[in-house]
């Protein structure tokens, strides 16, 4: 039986493994392993794609959501309006420069805030919001900018799940004051191994985080703020430039196997496939399907996990993205949410599955796992 693995990083690499070796080769024979020209090279050629001034590179995508809270002073008594529909550490860095997370409800089309619920979590002390273009599809950045202006706040995107993708033809990370890009081998732009970026129009805040990244030094050896250490490889640097110049094709083939999903899928009543907004592009870091628990359910088993286990008996595997909310981690439950505040991420979690979705992904791949659904999902 072939089995469909929910995603092989191992494809792409054979398709460029010739130029990244000749890179890979270069930077060893350099001697320049850390900053350097490769780096700055890169730094600009990301900064170009994503339209912003200023791009600095960083350790990871975590790194860079600390930088960017950093570079606005954001710390103890301050309180940040995010998502809890997302990866630990968006919330976790606002917790990390001594900050509090304040949850926001999700709209279940988009996955992304529900911004109409932004306003009335705002406060005295509300500094921030950090939306997250979930699975690759960008927030309504027009909506959520003037919200940001009319309360004097600061828009840090997480553009973790969504190098590429775009609001009203501008890309994400270029829109907000400062977006944070993670190069984690399985984002749309992954290294081999750990990377990140911040970008910024503002010179500013750009000279803040060059100064946060680098120990807190303005110049060498003369440190004026507590900073970390927060680099990103020659290596990985190189590696980079080269999958930068794929990215689009890469992008554009995961557009074409989402609409495929939707063509097919979409008219499977127990299924709510996702919707791309009017105004945005997607650039699909994850297909995320709903599987919707009946209210007349007498099995014990949520439809959701019942396909899931079906779909790995076929061989086909699946993952859900996220299991709990961050308000019900352990690490958050002294913030005191229930889960009648945040009703609609606590019926999401019950009922998302994530189906395999990377650019190398064959017609016939795609459509095992096609017939796998409408054949598992029939026996619900
Ligand atoms: C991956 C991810 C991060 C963290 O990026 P790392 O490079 O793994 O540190 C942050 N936010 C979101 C939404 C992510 O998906």
């Amino acid at each position: 039986m072939n089995t469909v693995p929910p995603l092989d990083l191992s494809q792409q690499y054979k398709l460029i493994q010739d130029e990244v070796s000749q890179a890979v080769q270069a930077v060893l024979a350099s001697g320049r392993y850390i900053g350097g020209s490769i780096v700055e090279a890169f730094e600009q050629e990301f900064g170009q794609y994503i339209g912003a001034k200023e791009t600095i590179s960083c350790n990871s995508g975590t790194d860079a959501l600390f930088l960017a809270l950093r570079a606005f002073n954001i710390g103890p008594g301050d309180e940040v309006i995010t998502t809890p529909f997302t990866f630990i550490a968006t919330a976790e860095m606002i917790s990390a420069v001594g900050a509090t997370p304040v949850f926001v409800d999700i709209n279940p089309q988009t996955f992304n805030l529900d911004l109409e619920q932004i306003p009335q979590a705002i406060t005295a002390r509300t500094k921030a919001i950090i939306p997250v273009h979930l699975f690759g599809q960008p927030v309504d950045m027009t909506r959520l900018m003037a919200i940001a202006q009319s309360y004097h706040l600061a828009v840090i995107e997480d553009c973790a799940q969504a190098t590429g993708a775009s609001w009203q033809g501008q890309k994400v990370g270029s829109i907000g004051h400062i977006g944070c890009f993670s190069f984690f081998p399985t984002k749309n732009l992954g290294a081999c191994g750990d990377g990140g970026a911040v970008t910024t129009q503002d010179p500013a805040l750009a000279q803040a985080m060059k100064i946060i990244k680098e120990h807190g030094q303005a110049s060498r050896y003369s440190s004026e703020t507590v900073g970390i250490n927060s680099r990103l490889d020659a290596l990985q640097a190189a590696i980079l430039r080269i999958k930068l110049r794929y990215l689009d094709t890469w992008n554009q083939q995961r557009q074409t196997l989402a609409r495929r999903y939707h063509q097919f899928l979409y008219p499977l009543s127990e299924i709510i496939t996702p919707q791309e907004i009017a105004c945005g592009q997607s650039v699909w870091n994850q297909y995320t399907i709903r599987v919707q628990s009946p209210s007349d359910a007498v099995s014990t088993l949520k439809p959701r996990d019942h396909l899931r286990n079906y779909l790995q008996e076929q061989g086909i595997g699946s993952m859900i993205y996220y299991p709990i909310p961050l308000h019900r981690q352990p690490v958050y439950q002294s913030l005191g949410y229930s889960a009648e505040q945040l009703p609609i991420v606590e019926a999401v979690c019950q009922e998302v599955l994530s189906l395999p979705l990377f650019p190398e992904l064959s017609p016939d791949q795609q459509d095992q796992v096609i017939y796998a659904i409408k054949e598992g999902y029939s026996t619900v």
